[in-house]
């Protein structure tokens, strides 16, 4: 009997049990006092329509108006609610792995509480990752924010983003996601990383797709964001990018790119010397000499970065015992 086999049948057993629930709600909440109450009720409706068993996590992410109270008031009365409280304001992607940490549930999804994505989206997008996918992402197709400093800079973004991970989405700022609950578990979240999750994930080998969703104006409360966060998601793409290609051997990049500038600079800092000893030419005032110097100067500092990094890399991986390779599943021949 293969490793899958087994993990089925306890699956569907402790479901029957009514112990773990299949699909577990990530919401993030930030002052949305007044789009609580409807994100509860559209949530529930949409969720009991659906007919698996569910739990919904909300993280109130240091809100400092009356959401916690709302929220502890609506859990009393639901066990299937369960809220936790920051003791400030970390931010979404805090929010969201404290809900991942916390998720019982063979699948995750993640929404937005103030209501622009649509609770019933969510049995079409839990039946697309049924049919073998790991991550389906929502799709804002008509997205109803303001275009020049929303739309606009987040279209950009999304190119960039699928240009430079090689994962293909047209909108990873959707927060309307479903992932198996396995393939985020695995995944550590810092700064603004949450929307690049599906990137992230790719590196362990995961099936990844998108579907358009729906997408309302905010009616309740304001947005917590201005056009500042292209900054962060820009800076968190370089990472995201390096942490894809080379976090595992920082000498092959930065060693290559060193040897590269060092044998620049030793060839031009040899026709220099050349042309002093067979001409006895001027070269003390030659921006040429400069250039070499530099790249020679440049050349060692990067072979010392990539040194670090080894350094680095071995810390991180040993001290986390992290594996440097995910397995799907393993076979044991009888
Ligand atoms: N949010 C949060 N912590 C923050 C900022 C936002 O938990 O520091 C939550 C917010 O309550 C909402 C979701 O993240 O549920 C998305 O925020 P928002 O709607 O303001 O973003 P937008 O849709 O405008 O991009
Ligand atoms: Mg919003």
């Amino acid at each position: 009997m293969s490793a899958a086999t087994i993990d089925t049948s306890t699956r569907e057993a402790s479901l029957a049990d009514g112990a773990s629930p299949s699909l577990s709600i990530v919401v993030p909440i930030y002052n949305e006092e007044d789009s609580i109450p409807h994100l509860y009720d559209r949530l529930s409706a949409a969720l009991e329509g659906y007919g698996h068993a569910y739990e919904i996590i909300a993280v109130d992410d240091g809100s400092r108006d009356g959401s916690f109270a709302l929220l502890s008031e609506l859990a009393a009365g639901d066990p299937r609610l369960r809220v936790v409280r920051f003791r400030r304001n970390f931010g979404q992607t805090a929010a969201f792995a404290a809900g991942f940490d916390r998720a019982r549930g063979e699948y995750i999804v993640t929404i937005d509480a103030d209501l622009q994505n649509d609770p019933n989206d969510i049995p079409m997008l839990m039946a697309r990752a049924g049919e073998g996918y790991d991550v389906v992402s929502g799709w804002r197709a008509r997205r109803q924010d303001a275009f020049i400093n929303r739309k606009l800079p987040s279209m950009i973004a999304n190119r960039l983003i699928s240009w430079v991970t090689g994962v293909h989405l047209h909108d990873y700022g959707c927060s309307l996601k479903v992932y198996r609950a396995d393939v985020v578990k695995n995944i550590n979240l810092y700064g603004e990383l949450h929307r690049f999750i599906p990137a992230v994930a790719s590196w362990q080998g995961v099936a990844v797709t998108e579907m358009a969703v729906h997408h309302e104006p905010r009616r309740y409360g304001t947005s917590k964001y201005g056009i500042s966060r292209t900054v962060r998601v820009l800076l968190d793409l370089i990472t995201v990018r390096f942490l894809l290609s080379y976090s595992t051997r920082p000498m092959q990049i930065f060693g290559l790119w060193g040897l590269l500038s060092m044998l620049a600079g030793f060839v031009i800092s040899l026709y220099l010397v050349m042309i002093k000893i067979l001409y006895n030419a001027d070269i003390g005032s030659r921006p040429l000499l400069l250039l070499g110097v530099l790249l020679i100067i440049l050349g060692v500092q990067f072979i010392g970065i990539g040194l670090m990094g080894e350094l680095t890399m071995r810390t991180y991986y040993e001290t986390q015992k992290k594996p440097i390779y995910v397995v799907r599943e393993e076979i044991n021949g009888a």
